[in-house]
């Protein structure tokens, strides 16, 4: 998430990357992300039965089963290493850790288990692919990678306002995602941004939680389902303000109010809020494969049958394809089922043996 736990008091810092340290007593993990970052010169490999491009929950999971199904897979994580939730603080509905731990941490760790196994992960973008036959090719920071199989793992990015102190407030009262940080604005008021399904979506599950939720949108009609439109209009926790348009965020180390304009006169004021959920859509990053996967309307990649795509030994995971869900816990178990999946088709054509069914 974002605040720490009992609102805005007990903020703890924002830290981008974790240091590897692990709790009292126990041993580091090999290859925490604080470490020097592997270059593929240092490295030398660049062909392996699997490359996993992306390292957020669901690429980094993915890369632990593949690892430990002996593929030794090379994951190109991206310039964003560790994925979304690098940019967040407290993270407290991930299994296992019932104090909550904070998301560079989760990720740190994530990706030490991965290198234990034998996982080369290297910190580089994918700028392009041709899946047109096997060996997949992939081209990252100048170097050609080439693999049997492609698990393909590289998420979705919140839109944001663009506001600089939207980005300075973020963890501090700024989110985009109410699932996750909704908890702590319990008896709260909070600003939710947009007007379509997901921010309709945002503001009533915001509602179990806040003493009052104001949609601004900057039209005067909404553009979600009429279901979902009615179920807001009716709500008497939700209120709206029309033809308005966040303009700035407002706070020192937390989100006290955010300033709006009114589209239509122009005019500007201030509205006090605790929290403010962003809710103008996702992006999800898919334009190096657009050329080979198929996606959908809004740009996300259609999966096949699991988690298999148009191209045989090319597999999806994580908020890439899953606009539903989009929780590290899903798109971890995403990972998993891709890797399993790829495992499979290699053995089914004799690229690798199988493995997992022993390695658990
Ligand atoms: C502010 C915030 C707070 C959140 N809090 C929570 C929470 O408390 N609990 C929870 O369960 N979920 C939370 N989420 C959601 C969660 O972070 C995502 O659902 C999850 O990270 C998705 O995992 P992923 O691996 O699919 O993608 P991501 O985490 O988005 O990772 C994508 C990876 O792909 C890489 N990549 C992208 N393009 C390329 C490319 N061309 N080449 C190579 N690599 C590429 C990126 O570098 C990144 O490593 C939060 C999200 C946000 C934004």
């Amino acid at each position: 998430m974002s605040q720490g736990m009992g609102g805005f008091g007990g903020l703890k810092p924002l830290q981008i990357i974790g240091d590897g340290a692990q709790p009292d007593g126990e041993q580091p993990l090999a290859a925490p992300v604080g470490s020097p970052v592997t270059t593929p010169s240092e490295e030398g490999r660049t062909e392996a039965k699997v490359i996993i491009v992306g390292s957020g929950p669901a690429g980094l999971t993915a890369a632990i089963y593949a690892a430990r199904a002996n593929l030794e897979p090379i994951v190109l994580g991206g310039y964003e290493a560790g994925g979304q939730l690098m940019i967040t603080s407290e993270v407290e509905n991930f299994p296992g850790f019932p104090e909550g731990i904070q998301g560079p941490e989760l990720m740190d760790r994530m990706r030490a288990q991965a290198a234990r196994f034998g996982a080369l992960v290297l910190d580089v973008d994918v700028e392009r692919v041709d899946f047109s036959r096997r060996a997949f090719r992939l081209w990252a920071g100048g170097v050609e990678y080439s693999a049997q199989a492609v698990i393909v793992a590289t998420g979705a990015s919140a839109m944001w306002l663009g506001l600089e102190n939207e980005t300075r407030l973020r963890g501090r009262g700024v989110s985009a995602c109410a699932t996750c940080d909704g908890f702590f604005f319990r008896d709260r008021k909070v600003i939710v941004v947009g007007g379509g399904d997901t921010a309709l979506e945002e503001a009533l599950f915001l509602t179990k939680y806040a003493s009052e939720v104001v949609i601004v949108h900057r039209r005067d009609q909404l553009r979600g389902s009429r279901i979902m439109q009615d179920r807001a209009l009716a709500h008497p926790k939700i209120r709206f303000v029309w033809n308005s348009q966040v303009i700035d965020v407002l706070g020192d180390d937390h989100v006290t109010g955010v300033r709006l304009r009114d589209t239509v006169t122009g005019e500007e004021r201030d509205e006090p809020t605790d929290g403010l959920f962003v809710a103008i859509g996702h992006r999800p990053n898919t334009d190096v494969f657009r050329d080979w996967l198929e996606v959908d309307s809004k740009g996300y990649l259609v999966v096949h049958g699991g988690t298999g795509t148009r191209v045989e030994g090319v597999f999806v995971a994580g908020d890439v394809h899953d606009h539903r869900y989009r929780q590290a816990v899903t798109a971890a178990g995403d990972g998993c089922r891709a890797a399993i999946d790829a495992e499979r088709w290699l053995a089914e054509h004799g690229l690798a043996e199988r493995a997992t069914a022993t390695a658990w």
